[in-house]
């Protein structure tokens, strides 16, 4: 006699008990109302008006003076000349760094390469952005000036290069908006996960979320070290490279 063997048809049973559960239960949704959120509710950011602050920011530089940054050799008051609300490099004073430490922010600089054009490749209105002190993202005069490819303005210095130039003439003001996620990393020091960063360069992403792969190193390969939240620091790579309004939002 014919004989179904039960268990053979089972996959095919539970199949059609969850296809009829899934329908009765979708079914059963006719209030639009029965999918909407309504907590948490975001608290309100009073958007900026010309790439200003929003409301809920830290404002790293507004123009006027360095009361938020260190001179990284020494730990000293930082010695950038201020001018027309904007700071520039002063050669060989060094790199500034913030006097406060970040973990994942939102950071909005903006830079312009010097208008006197000197130099080519590298030496042509370098400077730099790192993040928690490790991370550059390049700061470079690449208009119009050919260098190799991961080295070249919103490059991550070594690692990652930009998806296109986006850069404005010399002597004319560029922003970065920067999305900047750290490594994290255990309680033996493993990094359990890499950070990521995305860049808009004057509104143009060329870094979309981009796995860091270490410190941003100038010979050699990155390296992977354990560390805990950070400054944010310029480089000064001789050039005179201005700054202005520079604001960050913790994440
Ligand atoms: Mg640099």
């Amino acid at each position: 006699m014919f004989k179904i063997d039960f268990r053979m048809q089972l996959p095919m049973y539970l199949s059609a008990a969850f296809c009829l559960i899934a329908t009765i239960s979708s079914a059963q949704i006719t209030d639009p109302k029965a999918t909407e959120v309504w907590s948490p509710e975001p608290r309100v950011v009073t958007p900026g008006t010309n790439n200003g602050a929003p409301s809920d920011a830290i404002v790293l530089f507004d123009g006027n003076n360095l009361n938020e940054w260190r001179s990284v050799k020494d730990s000293s008051a930082a010695k950038w000349d201020i001018a027309n609300g904007a700071m520039t490099v002063k050669p060989g004073a060094g790199n500034i760094a913030t006097k406060r430490s970040f973990g994942d922010v939102q950071l909005h600089i903006e830079f312009a390469s010097p208008e006197v054009v000197k130099g080519e490749g590298q030496g042509r209105g370098n400077s730099g952005v790192f993040l928690q002190q490790r991370y550059e993202v390049q700061v470079l005069d690449c208009y119009q000036n050919r260098t190799y490819s991961n080295g070249q303005t919103g490059a991550i210095y070594k690692q990652y290069i930009p998806l296109v130039n986006a850069c404005r003439k010399p002597g004319e003001w560029q922003t970065y908006d920067i999305v900047y996620t750290a490594p994290r990393f255990n309680n033996d020091g493993i990094q359990v996960a890499a950070g990521r960063i995305t860049v808009l360069h004057n509104g143009i992403l060329i870094q979309n979320n981009v796995e860091i792969k270490g410190s941003s190193e100038y010979i050699g390969l990155p390296k992977i070290q354990a560390h805990g939240k950070a400054p944010i620091e310029l480089q000064d790579h001789g050039d005179l490279v201005r700054y202005r309004n520079i604001w960050v939002r913790e994440l």
